[in-house]
């Protein structure tokens, strides 16, 4: 079995000599925790906005999407509170002078104990076979039971000193639990301390006149602001929704694991406003609107699980994490949060603007509850991608590297190959593709054997290769090669348009939602 860590090495180096992602700045030896998608890579996540953005905008008849600006007036800051609460807790080891966050020192370690029970489940599943029943084996072999006990207690005390702003218990249960810096193996840690997490700046040209600004640190506040002028402008009823898409920035104390934690990143977000009190109901149906949504792209139930919150934001009456098993372990992916009237409540108090509704049905004004849905574009890049890449060993014993991107995410669709640079192969294959490009993105491919072209296409993720050979000439036929099955089949060139129509075509994949 490859190793984790082996894995998510392979993710990263395969992002980059696919032209998927690479380090910003490479030449200057990088930014930490930034980076640039290329060519495929910026493909791929126009193609998870768009399926977002339709799943909730087109799809929904009260769902309307905005573009906000990445500046806000410095007092949003304060209202959300941002300014005071944005913080997260860091401690330093003296000894490597590595910085780490508190928290996540804790749940790393919480981690470790969860994949004994992992280990102790396979190994239970090994034993017993057919007859294995793994929720009674989690709910009753002592030694699980107690890892699970053992795990959940100190998520609890993490989170009810987080809650107190108890600092010193936090480092207390460093000790207690014997974590070591993973740099220098010590346990000479330095005190917890809080950490504000926006990046400042300035707007305007002379230093007495200009505006200390933050870049948002979510995308959220700029639906907040905008609720009553869009409610208006469109007419809106409530329930409604209001989504975006956009840039966030946050001065992340520890930024590692590749695009799942950046300074600067993608958020897609959608506020639901709402009557007061109805809040449990659409927290409920917003959890499996998006987890039905993350299943649509058939990357397999068992990865993803719901994660309830125990130390809820200062904003929040309860929230949970849609999580993803991404190659370092189950990981928040998504964010759904039940976020009472206390965005909306405050920027009214901070503006002296109303921000109310008036409900016809119950001929009243209220400020609406919010229940919001809030996703990492990156990670859940990075989520697909890291799905996708595998390598299969073929019956004649090679190993093939594929990357089984969703077919509807895939940057590229097609590519089309003739099966030699002559005999009139090459024009044939740009009449396809100047006759398919008016539908897909198609690429055109006539360098090495059709065999190595195919492995290539493969680790690129186009999910079809369409080859032109002699026999074209004569009948106007070509095979037609499925990235998956490896399955080619021979098609007159007119039906080829439907064949990949078929499975890419997003309408195809939005109705699993239905
Ligand atoms: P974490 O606990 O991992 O820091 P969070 O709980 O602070 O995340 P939210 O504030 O709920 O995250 O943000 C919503 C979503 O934005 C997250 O689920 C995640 O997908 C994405 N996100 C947050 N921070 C980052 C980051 N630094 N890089 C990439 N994506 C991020």
């Amino acid at each position: 079995m490859v190793k984790q860590e082996d894995k998510f090495k392979k993710v990263i180096s395969h992002a980059k000599e696919y032209g998927y992602v690479f380090q910003s700045s490479e030449i200057y030896d990088g930014l930490s925790a930034v980076y640039d998608y290329a060519q495929n890579g910026a493909e791929l996540k126009k193609n998870i906005r768009e399926y977002w953005w339709k799943a909730m905008v087109q799809m929904n008849d009260n769902i309307v999407g905005i573009d906000a600006a990445i500046f806000m007036h410095p007092t949003t800051w304060k209202a959300s509170g941002h300014v005071d609460a944005f913080n997260d807790p860091l401690i330093d080891n003296k000894d490597s002078k590595k910085r780490y966050r508190a928290d996540v020192l804790i749940e790393d370690h919480v981690a470790k104990i969860e994949a004994k029970i992992d280990k102790e489940v396979a190994k239970a599943a090994k034993r017993f076979g057919d007859s294995f029943d793994k929720e009674q084996f989690l709910t009753t072999n002592p030694r699980v039971v107690g890892y699970a006990e053992k795990a959940a207690a100190i998520l609890k005390r993490m989170g009810q000193s987080l809650e107190k702003e108890d600092l010193a218990d936090v480092k207390a249960l460093i000790e207690e639990l014997g974590i070591v810096c993973p740099v220098s193996g010590s346990k000479n840690w330095t005190d917890v301390k809080q950490f504000n997490l926006m990046f400042g700046t300035k707007l305007g040209a002379s230093a007495d006149t200009a505006m200390e600004l933050y870049l948002r640190p979510e995308t959220a506040q700029g639906i907040f602001v905008n609720f009553l002028n869009v409610q208006k402008s469109g007419r809106m009823k409530i329930p409604f929704g209001i989504a975006q898409v956009g840039k966030a920035f946050r001065n992340e104390i520890v930024a590692r694991q590749f695009i799942f934690r950046q300074r600067e990143f993608e958020q897609m977000e959608m506020q639901f406003f709402i009557r007061p009190g109805s809040q449990k109901e659409w927290y409920g149906k917003w959890k499996e609107n998006r987890m039905k949504w993350h299943l649509s792209l058939g990357m397999g139930e068992e990865n993803y699980r719901f994660h309830d919150h125990e130390k809820l934001a200062h904003y929040a009456d309860a929230a949970a994490d849609i999580e993803f098993k991404f190659p370092f372990g189950f990981k928040e992916l998504e964010g759904i949060h039940s976020r009472t009237d206390f965005d909306l409540g405050s920027h009214e108090k901070f503006s002296g603007k109303k921000l109310q509704y008036f409900d016809p049905e119950l001929n009243e004004s209220y400020v609406p509850y919010v229940v919001e849905t809030s996703i990492g574009l990156d990670r859940m890049f990075l989520a697909v991608f890291s799905h996708a890449l595998q390598e299969e060993e073929l019956e004649n014993g090679t190993v093939r590297t594929v990357l089984r991107i969703p077919a509807v995410l895939a940057p590229t669709k097609a590519a089309v190959l003739p099966l030699i640079k002559r005999d009139g192969l090459p024009e044939i294959a740009h009449e396809i593709i100047d006759d398919l490009k008016w539908d897909f993105n198609v690429s055109y491919d006539e360098k090495d054997a059709v065999g190595r072209r195919y492995r290539r296409q493969d680790a690129a993720g186009t999910p079809f290769c369409i080859t032109v050979d002699h026999q074209t000439l004569e009948d106007r036929t070509v095979t037609i090669r499925h990235r998956d099955s490896m399955e080619q089949q021979r098609v007159a060139i007119d039906a080829v348009r439907n064949i990949i129509a078929e499975e890419v075509d997003m309408k195809n994949w939005l109705k699993k939602l239905a």
